[in-house]
């Protein structure tokens, strides 16, 4: 299969490719691989991916904007390192990934899902990102997200919404739904996604894929633009865990740009060969089971503790009594968080400037009145009432006091046992317009995602099962901080055993598309 001769013209890069088994459809561990063997390369890999988007993103919509310039001269760079073969390697060379839209890379606009953001062009890039960037990836574009990742749906994008690539009709989860989808339509290996109050995890769970919500510190935040900042984490979103953890094991670790960061040294994510979890104790929260869950949501994830038990594990019954309060409490702190960070898109730091000719208050409430969405605009002006003068004890002082209490609710927890499972969302992904009147009927989506953030816990999220419509169930694992390589170790045995996660929804592929 190897290739004499390497063309750059799309024509031949086309007949080449066609040639080749669909490179899209390889995991990255085999994409590293044949990247080394030089099998193929980095241009071919990433021509690849690109006409993969080009046929199909115009349905889904996961990107906002595409780098195929940058894309094609990274992955240049990327083929002449692979030709000098004397020297060390950065470890992902030569690898596409996707970047949600809230996260930094200089020179790229950055828009955050917004109008306000629709020309900004950052002068740095994310730490998140510079770090895979210094590991030899090839970045493919920015992905659609919710507003300021304010959203469960993608619905809240400024630029129009992303389809779930298992059925069109349905939402792929936010608000790294760009992220999500572009990975479940092989439209990028990996992606990056952030994950404040599930963002990560429910769009993996909505479109099939696994994605890791890290502890929080544990990966930098500088260049992440900030939504609620003592809840925002970075995270992977990738099709199995064995992927995630690759990509994670060059994302993670001490940044000096992050006051936040915390200096812990990062494992080598070791994934086991044989899927024996034997004395592993998984904790089941009664609270996570509620009444009005989806029922296939419940026998599914059930079904998958089930399965991880007959691989070594053991379930153990627990309760998380605080688990009711995580709504309330996130939808206080994360609007406080973001009325504070979102002040500074005024026209005059940031954000073009409208109604100048009318005084500053004017030109002030027409930028903001007019290149805000209105769930944006909502979070703002709960955020700012919660935190008012003669307010802020009743609401802010009182959701941290609740934080804490849930925070030790997992303390409590994780002395009995290693890792909890739950459902990621109480339903499979729902259709567009299905609760865009009812605000509080979407904030009910996060119900189950919400406690890690406040905890700062990190999260795996991964597929169980497919509800009777065939849309994608998940199941997350949660652990202690910092334990992320358990739950790579947990998702990866899982995925060993079952094929859940190779289950793929049925798009038009290279090869029919090609003929
Ligand atoms: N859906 C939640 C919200 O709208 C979480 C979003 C996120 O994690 N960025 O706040």
């Amino acid at each position: 299969m190897r290739l004499q001769q390497r063309k750059t013209n799309s024509k031949s890069r086309r007949f080449l490719v066609n040639r080749m088994p669909d490179l899209t459809q390889l995991t990255i561990s085999e994409a590293l691989t044949g990247l080394r063997s030089r099998d193929f390369s980095s241009q071919e890999l990433t021509a690849a991916y690109i006409q993969r988007i080009e046929e199909l993103d115009p349905k889904i919509h996961a990107f906002i904007t595409l780098t195929p310039e940058l894309a094609f001269e990274k992955a240049g760079i990327a083929d002449q390192m692979l030709a000098a073969e004397d020297r060390e390697l950065p470890p992902l060379l030569g690898l596409p990934i996707a970047v949600k839209d809230v996260l930094c890379l200089a020179n790229v606009r950055c828009t955050c899902g917004s109008k306000i953001l629709e020309n900004f062009i950052p002068p740095y890039t994310a730490s998140s990102v510079s770090r895979l960037l210094d590991a030899g990836v090839v970045p493919l574009g920015k992905t659609n997200t919710d507003e300021f990742a304010m959203g469960s749906s993608t619905e809240n994008s400024a630029y129009g919404p992303t389809r779930n690539p298992w059925n069109f009709e349905h939402v792929p989860g936010g608000s790294s739904g760009g992220s999500a989808a572009a990975v479940a339509g092989g439209m990028a290996p990996a992606a990056l996604g952030t994950d404040t109050g599930g963002s990560v995890r429910q769009p993996c769970a909505f479109c099939g894929t696994t994605g890791i919500k890290p502890t929080y510190g544990r990966v930098s935040r500088y260049g992440l633009i900030a939504y609620g900042s003592s809840l925002d984490t970075a995270g992977v979103i990738a099709r199995n865990a064995a992927d995630t953890a690759l990509l994670f094991q060059h994302m993670a670790g001490f940044d000096p740009l992050d006051a936040t960061s915390v200096n812990t040294p990062v494992p080598t994510y070791q994934l086991p060969d044989s899927p024996d979890l034997h004395g592993l104790r998984i904790g089941v929260p009664d609270e996570y089971f509620l009444q009005g869950i989806q029922p296939e949501v419940e026998s599914f994830v059930k079904a998958a503790v089930t399965q991880l038990e007959s691989q070594g594990a053991v379930p153990v019954p627990i309760s998380l009594p605080y688990t009711e309060y995580a709504l309330p409490v996130y939808y206080i702190i994360a609007p406080a968080e973001a009325s504070a960070n979102l002040a500074r898109y005024d026209g005059v730091r940031f954000g073009p400037r409208l109604g100048t000719e009318e005084g500053l208050q004017e030109m002030f409430k027409q930028t903001r009145g007019q290149l805000f969405g209105s769930e944006v605009k909502r979070r703002i002006m709960l955020g700012t009432y919660a935190l008012s003068a003669g307010y802020y004890e009743a609401f802010y002082g009182k959701a941290q006091k609740v934080r804490t209490l849930i925070k030790e609710d997992f303390i409590r927890a994780f002395e009995d046992v290693d890792v909890i499972a739950a459902p990621v969302a109480p339903t499979t992904a729902f259709k567009f317009g299905q609760h865009s009147d009812d605000p509080l009927a979407m904030y009910l989506e996060d119900i189950f995602t919400l406690p890690a953030n406040l905890a700062g816990i990190p999260g795996l999220a991964f597929p169980v099962g497919y509800d009777k419509n065939g849309l994608p169930i998940g199941m997350q694992l949660m652990a202690p901080p910092f334990k992320e390589d358990l739950l790579f170790r947990v998702g990866h045995a899982y995925q060993l055993a079952t094929e859940w996660h190779n289950k793929k929804p049925s798009l038009p592929t290279m090869d029919n598309q090609l003929k």
